[in-house]
């Protein structure tokens, strides 16, 4: 999470730097903002972790489904907050919700990755 704010924010920081540096317009670079944020509102909602299906016990005494070893399936979803590795269960109705973020946050960093290239090339293409 840490490399993957580093890295917005280099780009964030970049875009406004990059027009006065390298002479690039800063209509193009302002028209390459909109479309970055429009793609990040299409990406919502966003997560970053793993989900894993796991089995846990319940609070009910005698169950049978616990006194069998079977317990019962549940979500868990798994992040990493200020450095430290969390865990939490997920209720079964925001599985599908939380699937969709972790792809969309993927994605996000895939694109991010991408940008970072891009800078590049077009640094390298200006300079000639
Ligand atoms: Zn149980």
């Amino acid at each position: 999470m840490e490399i993957f704010f580093a890295v917005l924010f280099f780009l964030l920081d970049n875009m406004y730097i990059v027009p006065y540096t390298y002479g690039m317009s800063k209509i193009k670079v302002a028209t390459e903002q909109q479309a970055f944020m429009d793609e990040l509102v299409s990406l919502w909602p966003l997560a970053k972790g793993s989900l894993a299906l796991v089995r846990k016990p319940c609070i009910r005494p005698n169950c049978p489904a616990c006194r069998s070893g079977k317990k019962h399936p549940a979500l868990m979803f798994s992040f990493t907050q200020a450095g430290k590795r969390r865990c939490r269960y997920v209720p079964a109705e925001l599985g599908p919700v939380l699937r969709k973020a972790l792809s969309n946050g993927r994605r996000l960093e895939q694109r991010l990755a991408e940008l970072g290239a891009e800078l590049l090339e077009r640094y390298r293409r200006q300079r000639g």
